[in-house]
């Protein structure tokens, strides 16, 4: 692990920032924004209630010692440059930037005419999708999940089909309908086909759901041809964000034999604008479920590999005045890890593009309050959610946000990833 980069956990920053922000000292997640003085898009990192404009610390000069940097990586509409020039670039940069804002650095302390050059209010900053991204992978790894829909769909006494166990099961996503926090999109039509109807229809999809994911994005590519060792994943792995990979579920039980998801899923998938480093979220380290089953040389890893952090999913419909929670659960339950996913992923010589996303899999928990998704918190539509507004839900309606949050605490100290926000408008 010695190639992590901890910032000290002890450090505190002069600039205010509340124990219950998800953007502490330690934390300092990438993004990329705009702002009504900064119509250009640039790089910028979070901290407490700010964006720390990259560009202007670059411009005073303030940046020189970070390696390899130049001012187009930081003056750009993603984070794919930076993220190319190499862990030292970014690591550096990032490093530079936790030392001016530790407490007792008087670089930028006494000169208050910086500050407001330097820093953005998030609630006036616009973030856009952190990378460009030529590759949207989606996983199936939560055993939970796979468990609970193959109950509902096929055999409750043997829920897993045979190959569930040996491989982290995926398929090819579609990456321009990635869309970041905030941006709302239209009920999707498609092909409709009750079991008792004769023939499919096309409508606006009567099952809208949501499934609670994360996702890791890589920052290391690879050429074709070449592998990945799971021991070396997280040389290609730069951080993780947030992911709603919204899924019409009626559409998806038509289309899906013999070739798996197809427009079920590629209508939109939501993204959380901060990526935070795998280096901030080291502290949290944890083991994973205990594989049952061996698993082949190419997918074992040494140590732990999942991350202990906390996920809930909020809805707020038209009529409520605050969102209500209806799922709590946590990335640790994933069965499959991500380094046997980009491990298995790139196993066949496939190759692997810098800023990429790579989709958890819906994160299901043991509990029936802990699943990711309203196909199975509301098991299959027999056990609806009450809303406060005094209505009933099983799928997702026109009108409703769904927002889902994560963030890890260990001894004071929070790294959180914000929130993924997504209102569903009417189809037309
Ligand atoms: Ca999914």
């Amino acid at each position: 692990m010695s190639q992590f980069s901890v910032i000290p956990w002890n450090a505190r920053s002069w600039l205010e920032v509340s124990s219950q922000s998800d953007f502490s000292l330690q934390n300092l997640p990438f993004g990329i924004f705009t702002s009504n003085g900064r119509t250009e898009p640039r790089v910028g990192l979070a901290l407490g209630d700010w964006v720390v404009d990259t560009v202007a610390l670059f411009d005073a000069g303030l940046l020189a010692q970070v390696p390899g940097l130049n001012r187009t990586h930081l003056l750009a509409a993603e984070l794919n440059a930076l993220l190319s020039a190499g862990s030292l670039t970014w690591r550096g940069l990032r490093a530079q930037v936790a030392e001016l804002f530790t407490a007792g650095n008087s670089t930028l302390l006494k000169n208050s005419d910086l500050h407001s050059r330097l820093l953005v209010k998030q609630s006036e900053a616009k973030m856009r999708l952190p990378t460009r991204v030529s590759n949207y992978v989606d996983f199936y790894s939560s055993r939970e999940h796979a468990s609970n829909v193959g109950a509902m769909f096929r055999d409750p006494q043997n829920p897993l089909l045979p190959n569930w166990l040996h491989i982290p099961i995926g398929y090819n996503g579609r990456s321009s309908s990635i869309i970041p926090s905030g941006v709302p999109f239209k009920r999707p039509m498609g092909q409709l086909k009750a079991d008792t109807d004769p023939a499919p229809i096309f409508a606006p999809t009567k099952q809208l759901d949501f499934e609670l994911e994360m996702a890791f994005i890589t920052g290391k590519e690879t050429a074709l041809g070449e592998t990945i060792s799971a021991q070396k994943t997280d040389d290609y792995i730069f951080g993780l964000a947030l992911l709603n990979d919204w899924s019409a579920r009626d559409v998806q039980r038509w289309e899906y034999v013999p070739l798996g998801p197809f427009l079920a899923k590629t209508f939109a998938t939501s993204l959380s604008p901060w990526i935070v480093t795998l280096d901030a979220l080291q502290p949290f380290r944890v083991n994973g479920p205990e594989q049952t089953v061996p698993v082949l040389p190419y997918l074992q890893t040494a140590g732990p590999q999942t991350y202990d952090i906390h996920l809930e999913v909020l809805l707020q419909s038209e009529r409520m005045s605050e969102p209500l929670r209806i799922s709590r659960t946590n990335f640790k339950y994933m069965y499959w890890s991500m380094a046997q996913q980009l491990a298995h992923l790139a196993s066949n010589g496939t190759n692997v593009d810098v800023g990429d996303v790579y989709g958890s899999g819906t994160i299901s928990g043991p509990t029936p309050d802990s699943y990711g998704s309203m196909l199975e918190l509301c098991w299959k539509g027999t056990k609806p959610i009450a809303l406060p507004d005094g209505s009933q839900r099983k799928f997702i309606e026109d009108g409703d946000t769904v927002i889902m949050k994560g963030w890890a605490e260990k001894d004071g100290v929070r790294i959180g990833f914000g929130e993924v926000r997504t209102q569903v408008l009417p189809a037309g």
